[in-house]
């Protein structure tokens, strides 16, 4: 750079400055907000989420963190402009074919200070449990490449500690890999059934009733879907009518708070994950029998 150059960029800097600040400004107490950040150290070898896990993070009551799943997708920019006109940060499990087909909301999510976790690299409809421990390895790591590509240049830098198993179906060994590469697993604590067809209305009231009951959690939507954009900015003012703080997660390398389950603690995934897994490998057998590719299936069951 020459002398001339350095000033203008220097300038440039500068003048950007107030506009950062009259940007924070506009986050007052009528909004939502960002309450506080949660660090979460990869290399506890974490899982989280009572849906799925006998633990989670050790939330105070009316504290949730907002997770999106399957984007970036169409929706996202909307849930974007939602979450921003509430000051809010959110965590994104991006599945990898998605990332690497629009970086530019992966890079949007960064700038914007939310948080990228990884959802798999293709999100098998057949999920990563019934593929072989290699295929499902391979597509874990795939996953990881393409989302860090997006969102930080560089498909090699070390996993961010985000990671959640599409459909919550994992195995041990599975587990025990992504914890291996400095990953913690996060099921979820609520979810807002968004899979489901209904409308903004109904997600809404579902959602809302759900936290009421559990006070607090890890609250699961997808950003791929557009019934939850639409539903998001009455979703975040009612958080806020409601007394909720919205926790923020970012990497850590401390001890990361974890509350264990009560006792008679169940989960709640694992038998309608084998349900539907049990019901996929009685599809594929038929369609075997058959000497036939089974159907396309025009959506994954939603998880
Ligand atoms: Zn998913």
């Amino acid at each position: 750079m020459t002398e001339t150059h350095q000033l203008l960029f220097l300038a440039a800097v500068f003048a950007a400055l107030p506009m950062a600040a009259s940007a924070a400004a506009d986050c007052g107490s009528d909004k939502l907000g960002t309450a506080r950040e949660i660090e979460i150290n990869g290399a506890e070898g974490l899982s989280l989420g009572l849906q799925s896990y006998p633990r989670s993070l050790d939330l105070k009551d009316h504290e949730v963190v907002l997770t999106f799943d399957d984007g970036p997708a169409e929706p996202t920019p909307q849930i974007l402009e939602a979450l921003k006109r509430e000051c809010v940060k959110a965590t994104f499990f991006l599945i990898g074919n998605n990332a690497k087909e629009m970086p530019h909301l992966v890079k949007r999510e960064i700038e914007e200070g939310h948080t990228v976790g990884y959802h798999s690299m293709t999100h098998p409809d057949r999920t990563l449990r019934l593929m072989s421990l290699d295929e499902a390895k391979a597509d874990i790591d795939a996953g990881i490449a393409a989302v860090n590509a997006a969102a930080f240049g560089k498909a090699g830098e070390p996993p961010q500690p985000f990671f959640r198993f599409p459909g919550f179906a994992d195995t041990p060994e599975l587990l025990n890999y992504v914890h291996s590469r400095g990953m913690a697993v996060f099921g979820s604590d609520v979810w807002a059934s968004d899979w489901r067809k209904m409308t903004p209305q109904e997600e809404l009231k579902l959602v809302l009733e759900r936290l009421e009951k559990e006070k607090k959690g890890i609250v699961l939507f997808h950003d791929n879907k557009p019934v939850t954009a639409k539903m998001l900015p009455e979703f975040l003012r009612a958080l806020k009518e409601r007394g909720y703080k919205v926790v923020h997660l970012v990497p850590g390398s401390g001890e990361t708070p974890v509350a264990e389950a009560g006792a008679g603690w169940k989960s709640t995934t694992a038998p309608i994950v084998d349900k539907i897994l049990k019901a996929k490998q009685h599809e594929k057998h038929k369609a075997e029998a058959h000497e036939k590719a089974a159907p396309e299936k025009e959506q994954r069951d939603g998880m």
